[in-house]
């Protein structure tokens, strides 16, 4: 498969045909692709073929839950079972190009082989992504991000080089060295986690940067929700004096989702003539209709080396349809990821997602970096919030109080907070771990 992208001088908002159609031609180019998928699995993916075997299912006409849900743990087991790989490789082993592995934040890392296929369809699914956020040829395209087994941004890089950006990799450096390699290439645009944006700026404020008065003028950030909070997204554009765009994806499944320029902080879109999204009720696992709150169970269609149909991403989300104001009829999911169905904690008779403590806490300009500790002791939940006060602010039992109250009034429970000082919590350029959760039996 070739990467398909039109010289980004033809338009800045360019939007190649799969994009623009509606949702009964969307409906058949899916399942178009999902028959040359699964005739490819079915000959040669032998994690598949066990799950398919006995089956019964036409993949132009009939409904999808007549497939199996596949889950992490069943990927997890395959791996230690066929080390070090796993049985989910469609082709021999020496087709494969490219090795990454999951962060390991959702148990044991895992591991993920591409081959040339798919990786380029990673990179084509980044293309989608960037195109639709007026990146053009014109533009720098920073980095900050350690190119190590994670697969992070790296499909970002490989598409950004096929849109003929200039890219520039900032692995390996301190803060203030990416901070400078930004303004020493007049960067435009920023590709990080919410998190390492806001320690960005943090770091700028204390060299004395003007980051508004830089050349950034996107910030591209994925791998945490922060991107569809909306307190966190107004912190980092204050911060940068730069449009955010949240991005959703998975070492596993690909780059899935984007959000659109005419919709700012609503949501992302799903990639959907890439992938086939549905939404199931995480406990009975039936498929709930549009607009109802659930799992998101994805397929991905062009990455055909190491494929996941119906899988279990664990993403809570609102899923809706309809053309959006950009002109697609792309899936939305409303809010981004709303949190994920493992992190939600039980206090006082609430379902609470980490999600919704960290919109409320970016309300407080003087509130720095936090960690949340939920104590599961068995019917009594205790929640335990650590907060740095800005450098700058003294009345830190006021703060405290004020945080406690503004979490009961939103989110109807009381946490113990405490004021630590400033620096004290660790810093994240991955994947941030803000959130901890402790049970004791008995
Ligand atoms: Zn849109």
């Amino acid at each position: 498969m070739q990467i398909e992208l039109k010289s980004p001088a033809e338009g800045r908002f360019y939007l190649p045909a799969e994009e623009t159609l509606d949702s009964a031609a969307l409906g058949a180019l899916q399942r178009r692709k999902l028959a040359a998928l699964l005739e490819q699995v079915r000959a040669g993916n032998a994690f598949y073929r066990q799950k398919l075997d006995g089956v019964s299912f036409d993949p132009m006409r009939d409904p999808l839950d007549r497939l199996p849900l596949t889950t992490r743990g069943e990927l997890e087991a395959d791996q230690t079972a066929h080390p070090p790989y796993g049985q989910n490789l469609t082709y021999p082993l020496d087709h494969y190009t490219r090795l990454h592995q999951t962060s390991g934040t959702g148990g044991r890392p895992m591991r993920w082989l591409d081959t040339r296929q798919s990786w380029e369809w990673f990179a084509r699914c980044w293309g989608i992504i960037l195109t639709s956020s007026g990146v053009t040829s014109s533009d720098r395209v920073l980095f900050a991000f350690s190119f190590g087994p994670f697969v992070g941004f790296w499909g970002a890089f490989e598409g950004a080089c096929a849109l003929g950006t200039l890219c520039l990799p900032a692995g390996g450096m301190s803060t203030v060295a990416r901070l400078r390699m930004l303004l020493e290439n007049k960067a435009t645009v920023v590709c990080c986690t919410p998190t390492y944006a806001l320690r960005m700026a943090e770091v700028a404020a204390e060299e004395k940067i003007d980051l508004p008065g830089s050349s950034v003028r996107l910030l591209i950030v994925a791998g945490e929700p922060g991107g569809s909070i909306p307190e966190t997204r107004r912190r980092i554009e204050s911060a940068w004096g730069a449009r955010l765009i949240d991005h959703t994806g998975m070492t596993e499944m690909g780059a899935v989702g984007f959000e659109c320029l005419p919709r700012p902080g609503q949501g992302v879109h799903v990639i959907e003539s890439e992938y086939i999204p549905e939404v199931i009720d995480p406990t009975t696992q039936k498929v709930l209709p549009d607009g109802a709150t659930g799992e998101l169970v994805l397929t991905n269609l062009g990455r055909w080396g190491s494929p996941l149909i119906r899988y279990r991403t664990g993403d809570q989300v609102r899923l809706t349809r309809g053309r959006c104001e950009c002109g697609r009829c792309f899936a939305r999911l409303e809010g981004g990821i709303l949190g994920r169905v493992d992190d939600m904690f039980v206090v006082r008779g609430n379902n609470v997602f980490p999600t919704a403590v960290e919109a409320v806490l970016r309300r407080f300009s003087e509130l720095g970096e936090f960690r949340l500790t939920v104590h599961e002791d068995g019917p009594l939940t205790q929640v335990l919030l650590e907060i740095e006060p800005m450098p700058d602010v003294e009345a830190h039992a006021q703060l405290c109080d004020r945080v406690g109250q503004a979490l009961h009034q939103s989110l109807s429970f009381r946490a113990q907070v405490v004021a630590v000082p400033a620096g004290s919590l660790p810093r994240f350029e991955l994947k941030a771990h803000r959130f901890i959760r402790k049970r004791t039996t008995g």
